[in-house]
């Protein structure tokens, strides 16, 4: 859809002029107050985030965002120099056992998990080309799991902290590596930017596919926003052998969303469609845990602490379907707040 979402609100206002006046009317169209609308998009993502989502809000709401989609193609600097990869103590953090079948073998600040199954392992996320190989494999070997076992490999989308350790998993264990197509595309496009990383094309994934092994099935949803073939998951764990339904959120920052009115407004309402769409998959599934890739938004690692100390108390992960959509809604709403910024935009550039 090309037309903007402002000129929708000024073709409403000249059909009601045309309605009552019977042909197009002199008067400018209402004018919107951009400044309230945006407030308003604010209140609504602290409203729903409340303590529960701090980081998913200032990542979104608050924090600068990145203009658009990097072109570059040139390594990162940790291939290119691998003594510049960062300090080993800004990024380890423990395995963990997290349910009966799901594994923490991430880091402090990016996520990677293992479900495992009674024919393998479905490996979500692999980090970096630096750390995938003492976090993901020496996590695993920690918590007694086999990485011979990885049958699959999800990737919610090709950034450099999530795809590091695909190529890897693809070559070393025979992994099946799953990806969104447009992120496929990516990885072809930018040979030495996914240096090390690229795995051979292998599964595109499509919105409802389910990538079932053993008694486990993920189902896939697509989820544009982040990248443009970022992916999302609803799947089952068990707590203590009772299912637990989780809704596993793929791509959270206003990536490849674009600073310019054209296609920014555009690209901000497939990010909001895909938070909707994944919060309806999270509803229909029941969903009252949420995972992501990164610590700073489902608190995986502050979580992992609690975890521990448990006792016969509730799972720290599990929070209830109405936090579910609480997250997606500090995600709606945040998005919306930079829509509004750029349908200002428009109207200011129009009127100058
Ligand atoms: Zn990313």
């Amino acid at each position: 859809m090309k037309s903007y979402v402002v000129n929708v609100g000024i073709a409403l206002a000249i059909c009601a002029s045309v309605a009552t006046n019977g042909v197009f009317a002199q008067q400018a169209p209402a004018k919107r107050n951009f400044e309230a609308e945006i407030n308003t998009a604010l209140r609504a993502a602290k409203d729903a985030s409340e303590f529960e989502f701090l980081g998913t809000l200032a990542r979104v709401c608050l924090l600068p965002q990145s203009g658009g989609e990097d072109t570059s193609d040139k390594p990162f600097g940790y291939i290119a120099n691998p003594a510049s990869a960062p300090a080993r103590s800004t990024w380890y953090a423990d395995p963990a056992k997290v349910f009966d079948n799901l594994y923490f073998v991430g880091g402090k600040v990016h996520s990677s998990w293992a479900l495992t199954t009674k024919e393998g392992i479905i490996l979500i996320e692999t980090l970096y080309p630096y750390n995938s190989e003492e976090l993901i494999i020496g996590g695993m070997q920690k918590l007694g799991l086999d990485p011979k076992n990885i049958k699959y490999v999800l990737i919610s989308h090709a950034h450099g902290d999530h795809i590091g350790g695909a190529e890897m998993m693809q070559t070393r264990y025979g992994a099946r590596i799953v990806m969104g197509g447009p992120d496929w595309d990516l990885v072809a496009k930018y040979p030495n930017r996914y240096k090390t990383m690229a795995p051979k094309r292998d599964i595109i994934a499509t919105d409802g596919m389910t990538i079932t092994l053993g008694e486990m099935t993920v189902t896939i949803w697509l989820t544009p926003g982040h990248t443009p073939g970022t992916l999302s998951y609803t799947f089952t764990v068990l707590d203590r052998g009772k299912p637990v339904n989780v809704a596993y959120s793929g791509g959270t920052a206003f990536n490849f969303v674009n600073n310019t009115p054209d296609p920014g407004i555009r690209n901000f309402q497939t990010y909001i469609e895909s938070q909707r769409h994944m919060a309806s998959k999270a509803a229909a599934t029941g969903a009252t845990v949420l995972l992501s890739n990164h610590s700073e938004f489902d608190n995986a690692a502050n979580k992992n602490r609690m975890l521990a100390a448990r006792g016969n108390g509730p799972h720290p992960y599990e929070i209830g379907a109405d936090w579910i959509q609480r997250y997606f809604q500090v995600m709606q709403s945040c998005a919306r707040a930079a829509q509004i910024r750029l349908e200002q935009k428009v109207v200011e550039t129009a009127t100058r």
